[in-house]
């Protein structure tokens, strides 16, 4: 939106009046809303229920009329796709939630998703306004959750309009977050839309890596239908690069393809022991648990292996995923161990939160250097070695140091590692002409997505080599936007 969009729509009468009724010293008496959570006892019982629970109406709308509607609203330059926060939160405090979702919806297609799992306080709530003020930020997040929940919960959800078809047809390589943003807006373009998914579940990382106790795989797929309502065709079980290949794609009449295959490529430290049975990466762990059902009860076929003292190695969403996942599997400890310190964790701060109250050990300051096995091969320890925090790094963080000497020995009969990422690599290697990075990431314009194959377009995690929802979701779009005013000029 431009400068002058956002500045007409802040001077509708409606939005003078309700800037007048409060004044800005009452709204900043306003305590931020606290989401209502099932108890940590309860919750490492169940992995469906979510732990958050959401905003009644009430709490809502007294939580919009926290927003000062500013005239330059800085929470929107945190926002990788551009939502109109301050329009959306001020149709909330006029308890117009319709009106809400219709704003939301103009730029983001998985409102319900990015309300519960974007880093909102790295985004447009760590700019708003309140904080230079030294208030809480206004609880944005959440009252987009509210917003998504609210009209999917009545049953109600709205389709957005498309434009009459224009003959062309594109494919989307992968379910994920960047190749649904990216379906979205050319199904409103007019375009004929195919998403192929190379697993028998559609929706990437928000299904088979987010656990449900954090995102519901029912929110997902709701969000998934409306797309399937606005015509995007979806088909599961195809690995574009083996089933079908870049020149099959084009006798099948597509006129441009966009790469969203994501990082879903697990990555290990190279340490002795990393072999050993009960040895496994995140991905493998919770594609198990929260795809397959494994140790989830009946009419779960796949297995998983459990723990009685689980270690989780590393700081970020899959760290805390997995120990918390390894929670609620039983296991008797779970320790976290980051070579960093807590205020260098990478995951969403509400993540850290909910795993320390669900009595996940942080063991910060410590990094694995060896598994030890028993007489069956199975790890039955892990040797840690102590760190210390030195100079900041290229990422700005202070780089962790071993502490000389100093190791420490602990019980482990589960190791999951999640250390992060790399980018899936089947795409790179089958599709020729592609420019590859030393790290496996498809090289793109930084504005326009494009590939170094002119009708090839990429984003999200096979771009950016592992990042987060919204950030692939924003390079969904502005791919869309690039291969959009590609071919129409062809
Ligand atoms: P993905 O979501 O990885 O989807 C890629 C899809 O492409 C997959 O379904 C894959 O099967 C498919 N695919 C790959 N190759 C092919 C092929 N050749 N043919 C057909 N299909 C193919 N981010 C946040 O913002 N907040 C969080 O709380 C958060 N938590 C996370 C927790 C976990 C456990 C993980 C793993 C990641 C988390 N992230 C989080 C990161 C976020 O999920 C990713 O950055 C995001 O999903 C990337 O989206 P994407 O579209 O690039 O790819
Ligand atoms: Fe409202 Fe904060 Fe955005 Fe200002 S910066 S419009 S107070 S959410």
């Amino acid at each position: 939106m431009t400068k002058e969009e956002i500045q007409a729509l802040r001077n509708e009468p409606w939005r003078e009046e309700l800037r007048k009724k409060m004044s800005p010293k009452d709204r900043g008496a306003i305590e931020r809303v606290k989401m209502p959570e099932l108890t940590p006892e309860y919750r490492v019982t169940t992995f469906t229920e979510e732990v958050q629970q959401g905003l009644t109406k009430e709490m809502a709308m007294t939580e919009a009329q926290r927003c000062l509607d500013c005239a330059d609203p800085s929470c929107m330059k945190g926002c990788p796709v551009g939502i109109n926060i301050p329009t959306f939160v001020k149709h909330i405090e006029k308890g117009e939630f319709a009106e809400a979702i219709q704003t939301i919806k103009k730029t983001s297609s998985l409102p319900a998703v990015c309300g519960r799992v974007c880093p909102q306080e790295k985004q447009c709530e760590g700019q708003c306004i309140k904080l230079k003020m030294k208030q809480k930020a206004v609880a944005i997040g959440y009252l987009e959750r509210f917003a998504a929940d609210y009209e999917r919960e009545s049953g109600k959800m709205q389709v957005p309009a498309c434009a009459p078809k224009n003959g062309k047809k594109v494919c989307v390589v992968g379910s994920g977050p960047s190749g649904l943003a990216f379906a979205a807006d050319m199904i409103k373009f007019g375009y004929d839309v195919t998403v192929f998914e190379a697993l028998h579940e559609i929706g990437g990382v928000l299904k088979y890596g987010i656990p449900e106790f954090r995102l519901p795989n029912s929110v997902v797929e709701a969000e998934i239908d409306t797309l399937r309502k606005m015509g995007v065709n979806f088909q599961a079980d195809v690995i574009v690069g083996k089933t079908v290949s870049y020149e099959q794609l084009h006798e099948m009449g597509f006129d441009g393809i966009f790469v969203g295959s994501g990082a879903g490529l697990p990555r290990f430290m190279n340490i002795p022991g990393e072999n050993a049975i009960g040895v496994m990466s995140s991905n493998e762990y919770l594609t198990r648990i929260n795809l397959m059902g494994a140790g989830r009860g009946q009419g779960f076929d796949t297995p998983v292996l459990k723990g009685k003292n689980v270690v989780v190695c590393g700081g970020g969403n899959t760290a805390m995923d997995s120990a918390r996942t390894a929670k609620r599997m039983g296991a008797e400890t779970v320790t976290l161990v980051y070579r960093r310190g807590l205020d260098e964790l990478p995951a969403r701060a509400e993540e850290v939160h909910h795993a320390m109250e669900e009595g996940i050990d942080f063991h910060v300051l410590h990094n694995p250097i060896e598994y030890h096995t028993d007489e069956n091969g199975r790890v039955c320890e892990a040797v840690l070695q102590v760190m210390e925090l030195g100079e900041p790094d290229a990422s700005g963080r202070r780089s962790p140091v071993p502490v000389e000497g100093k190791t420490e020995t602990i019980p482990a009969d589960l190791v999951i590692v999640a250390i992060g990422v790399s980018p899936n690599p089947i795409i790179p290697s089958n599709f020729k002409g592609l420019e590859i990075s030393k790290k496996g990431t498809i090289v793109v314009g930084e504005e326009t997505m494009q590939s170094a194959v002119k009708d090839v377009f990429a984003g999200g995690d096979i771009v950016r080599g592992g990042a987060t929802v919204i950030l692939a979701m924003g390079d969904g779009r502005r791919a869309a936007a690039n291969m959009h005013e590609y071919l129409s000029k062809k």
